[in-house]
């Protein structure tokens, strides 16, 4: 079979490495950790991302190449692209890596995004929080996650501060105006170079401190938002020619409104429900979308609520394998009698709090069960959903 070339050796690129060896592929990563997630499940290269020679080892050994996350630098990505085939190109990479570039290729394809506005000096920033209003949302254009590199300007006070802090990054700042929602929802479209595209259902997503906890599915929302998103981020991935997957988080209003917030050209945390209750999993469409393979039905088999294992709570879920016993729910009580946990663990070594060490998809057959178990257990209890 061939080789499939992974820039990225975290828990996405394993999954990835998982789901295409069953299709016969092999896999070799790149990551400067040794035995990273993904190496303990593919061949790893030790090094750099932005190590050229490494780079050249990994194109002459991968019949395709691919990454699992977006800060991709961008010589590398040419190198690459030069020596390997690249199908998901790194143009793509180019505008995700970059908010205003982002935004406007989301304008492009005819979606809405958060009014914004480009921020070079505080002056701008005073003029702009004028027009765009209190509150509203400073980021830098490059490099944030987990809601690092943002400040939500609740007064004018803030905004001296705010210009300060943020400029340090010495990226350029896009200011937002904040968007009242009522839903963060997901979508993931697949597109492959033949052209062929599908969508996975929608997510409702639960974020805590900023970190996604959980993802609801099917999201609770009308049918008709449900296809006017799922629609949206076929049109994104359409109108930027994408290829493999890109995540598309929006923002739901009270009138029924969808917002863009932003992509990611990849596997998204918010897809990883899918590994148990669709019929392809994301990681699956991945690989069928880069190799160029027909693209795999993304059906809902079973309504599910995937939940994040952070490093506060890998002991207990490490236990729960071992043992059945949910925290304080017993095997066999009402919690549990209604679902199935279905664990994954990412091998990381070290466990800080915070940090992504695995997840868990409740399957269920209504998702108020999935989320009363995840309420009840001691392992999540008091996280808001
Ligand atoms: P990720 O880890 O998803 O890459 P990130 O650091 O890139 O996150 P965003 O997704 O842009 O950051 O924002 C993080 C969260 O902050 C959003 O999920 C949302 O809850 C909130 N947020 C961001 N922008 C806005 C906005 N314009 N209006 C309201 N809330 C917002
Ligand atoms: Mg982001
Ligand atoms: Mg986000």
């Amino acid at each position: 079979g061939s080789t499939i070339g992974v820039l990225g050796g975290g828990q996405l690129g394993r999954m990835m490495t998982l789901a295409g060896t069953n299709l016969g592929y092999r896999f070799v990563t790149l990551d400067p950790t040794p035995s990273s997630p993904c190496g303990q499940v593919a061949e790893q290269i030790v090094a750099g991302y932005d190590d050229q020679e490494a780079a050249k080892k990994l194109a002459e050994r991968s019949d395709v190449i691919t990454y699992e996350f977006e800060n991709v630098d961008a010589g590398v990505a040419a190198l690459l692209e030069e020596l390997s085939h690249v199908p998901q190109g790194s143009r793509l990479l180019y505008t995700t890596q970059h908010r205003l570039r982002e935004k406007r290729a989301v304008e492009a394809a005819g979606a809405a995004v958060a009014p914004y506005a480009e921020i070079g000096s505080e002056q701008e920033l005073r003029e702009a929080v004028a027009r765009l209003g209190i509150p509203s949302v400073l980021k830098t254009a490059t490099g944030g996650y987990d809601g690092k590199g943002q400040w939500v300007i609740r007064s004018e006070a803030e905004i001296g501060p705010a210009y300060a802090e943020l400029s340090k990054a010495g990226t350029e700042l896009v200011l937002e105006q904040f968007i009242p929602f009522v839903k963060e929802l997901s979508v993931i479209a697949a597109r492959s170079p033949r052209g062929e595209i599908r969508t996975f259902p929608v997510a409702e997503n639960i974020h805590v401190d900023n970190i996604l906890h959980a993802s609801i599915v099917p999201a609770r929302i009308d049918q008709e938002v449900q296809r006017e998103a799922e629609r949206l981020a076929s049109r994104i991935a359409e109108s930027m020619e994408a290829v493999g997957l890109l995540a598309v988080e929006m923002f739901l209003t009270g009138d029924g409104r969808i917002y863009v917030n932003e992509l990611a050209p990849r596997p998204h945390n918010s897809g990883h429900y899918t590994m148990e209750a669709c019929t392809t999993s994301q990681f699956e469409q991945h690989v069928r979308a880069v190799c160029n393979l027909p693209l795999g039905e993304a059906k809902l088999l079973t309504p599910v609520v995937m939940v994040n294992v952070l490093g506060e709570h890998v002991e207990a879920v490490t236990e729960a394998v071992a043992t059945g016993r949910w925290g304080e729910v017993e095997a066999g009580s009402t919690a549990l009698a209604n679902v199935v946990p279905k664990v994954h663990l990412y091998g990381k070594a070290g466990s800080a709090a915070k940090r992504k060490m695995g997840h868990v998809n409740v399957l269920c057959s209504d998702v108020q069960d999935a989320v009363d178990f995840i309420q009840q257990t001691t392992i999540w209890r008091n996280q808001l959903i």
